[in-house]
């Protein structure tokens, strides 16, 4: 284990607290500012989370850097099996992970489940990485010389997470870059910070070397730590679109790698010709799993006018069967994430009503199976939504469906492709050249034909376009491999008298 006594401590409190997880054990770092855990459900703070100081992210990043130069050189073998194992670890314990996942973010205990199993999904890319550590070779390039490449790993690398899937997100980056022979830290939100301590845990058991992965909790102070420190190689972000902006932005500046992934609009038209049963559960699904409060929600339904009204009529009724409450409780829907939230995203009700549009179903002031005090917003579909509204324009990360209607195909293309963003995007139809051509044209990173939540396996790669993805690297498959590697090429001749002698000029091939 790390020695960590070198740094002053402070004062144990008696309130429960969150530490750092630093050289395979809790840390508690130097700092005294500490943000509060809610629970969302009861609207009530469960513990209190540490906010490292520069210091502190110093300390973490010396921590990992001297863990990284052994790391790098564990064979790769050793490497797959440390991620086998905390495979195992989860998955016998995932039922842990998904209630903390429940008790901090709000998500309904079968949706936790889901997000840890698409988790583990690239934890098991990761057990076979080795299939992409082979590199080129071209033998006798010229007359007795062979070319080659490597693929290295880069050092200390950050990952900072977004409170919407404590445990996904994390995975996505941290199971591809230990598996390529960096150190990790993960600076997960402070929202929900628990999941990230207890994956570090299970990393351990899994036997990864103390101080290859470590996490460091807090806020703006330790993001720019990380940004700013010359050791740390790159920084793989998942969050909102200005703080991705500002990420990417500050983190190139700083001579690093960076990938940037930022907030989204998702929209899913349907033609006339679609399964409308299909797409109205589709809408739903997307629309409130989770609250909203996923990257690849929709929340703008495109509806062509022919079909629209059947369209909304299916969806509501759809609607009036779900439940909001506890996640604990076997209920559909679980609250948002704090009560800012619950009232911004309750705003945005307002504004649409106010800039004329049809609230259908009203999830504002619904009651609940569960605490009052909770975070809630009920499932809500606000129809005839103008453009211009910034119901229409914002992201609002919550259970709000819109329905715009169009006329046909090229007005929902052309409304898609306006758009700021470009994450995920669906078309509903069983006219298969429709799709094909959607594919074709559309603006957007990932697409699903009449699947409303494209989230592309393992082994390829999730981004989206436009203000959805700063950096030219997608998170996790390939793009997260190279990512995560540095390459470099070897030209090697082994002795041949016949090549010696002196030539200043440019090497040419013979
Ligand atoms: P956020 O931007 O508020 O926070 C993300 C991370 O940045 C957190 O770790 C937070 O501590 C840190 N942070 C917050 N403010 C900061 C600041 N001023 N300076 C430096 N760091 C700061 O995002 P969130 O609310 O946690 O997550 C929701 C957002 O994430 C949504 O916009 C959603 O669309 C997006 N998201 C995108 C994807 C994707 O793949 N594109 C996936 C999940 C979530």
């Amino acid at each position: 284990m790390t020695d960590t006594t070198t740094l002053e401590q402070p004062t144990p409190s008696a309130t429960a607290i969150l530490d750092h997880w630093v050289g395979g054990a809790p840390w508690a770092g130097t700092g005294d500012r500490t943000g509060p855990v809610y629970d969302p459900a009861r609207g009530v703070v469960q513990k209190e989370v540490r906010f490292a100081t520069t210091e502190d992210v110093d300390h973490v990043v010396s921590v990992s850097s001297a863990a990284a130069a052994e790391w790098k050189n564990a064979s790769i073998a050793k490497r797959q099996q440390v991620m086998f194992a905390f495979r195992e670890l989860v998955n016998q314990r995932k039922d842990e992970l998904a209630a903390i996942l429940t008790s901090e973010h709000g998500k309904v205990i079968s949706d936790a489940h889901g997000e840890i199993a698409r988790g583990l999904e690239v934890v098991e890319f990761a057990c076979g990485l080795g299939h992409l550590t082979k590199g080129a070779y071209s033998e006798n390039v010229s007359t007795g010389i062979d070319v080659y490449t490597l693929r290295q790993p880069l050092g200390v690398v950050g990952i900072i997470s977004p409170f919407n899937f404590p445990a996904m997100v994390p995975m996505w980056f941290f199971a591809i870059a230990l598996a390529a022979g960096n150190a990790v830290v993960l600076k997960p939100s402070e929202k929900d910070p628990t999941a990230a301590n207890w994956m570090a845990e299970r990393l351990t058991e899994a036997g990864l070397p103390d101080g290859v992965l470590n996490v460091v909790h807090g806020d703006k102070v330790a993001v720019d730590a990380l940004l700013e420190h010359p050791e740390v190689r790159a920084i793989s972000f998942v969050g909102s679109t200005p703080i991705a902006r500002y990420v990417y932005e500050t983190g190139t500046r700083h001579g690093k790698r960076v990938q940037a992934l930022g907030g989204a609009k998702n929209h899913m038209l349907v033609l006339p010709d679609a399964d409308l049963d299909l797409a109205a559960d589709a809408a739903v699904n997307a629309g409130f799993g989770s609250a909203g409060e996923r990257c690849m929600a929709i929340s703008v339904v495109l509806a062509v006018d022919a079909v629209a009204d059947a369209l909304v009529e299916k969806i509501s009724a759809r609607m009036a069967t779900l439940r909001t409450g506890d996640g604990t409780r076997g209920t559909d829907m679980g609250p948002v994430i704090t009560a800012a939230h619950r009232d911004k995203v309750s705003s945005y009700v307002d504004v649409a009503a106010g800039d004329g549009a049809d609230v259908v179903v009203d999830g504002r002031g619904i009651e609940v199976d569960g605490d009052p005090n909770g975070f809630w917003v009920g499932p809500t579909l606000i129809d005839k939504v103008p453009t211009s509204s910034a119901a229409y324009r914002d992201e609002i990360f919550g259970p709000v469906l819109s329905v715009v209607r169009v006329d046909g195909y090229e007005e929902g293309l052309e409304l898609i492709n306006s758009g700021a963003f470009g994450n995920g995007t669906a078309i509903f139809t069983n006219d298969g050249g429709a799709a094909r051509r959607f594919q074709h044209e559309v603006q957007v990173g990932m697409i699903g034909v009449n699947v409303p939540i494209p989230v592309p396996v393992a082994y390829h790669s999730f981004g989206g376009w436009k203000a959805s993805l700063f950096g030219d690297a997608k998170a996790y498959g390939p793009h997260g491999f190279d990512f995560f590697t540095q390459e470099k090429a070897v030209t090697s001749r082994w002795l041949d008298p016949s090549h010696g002698g002196i030539n200043l000029g440019f090497p040419q091939h013979s």
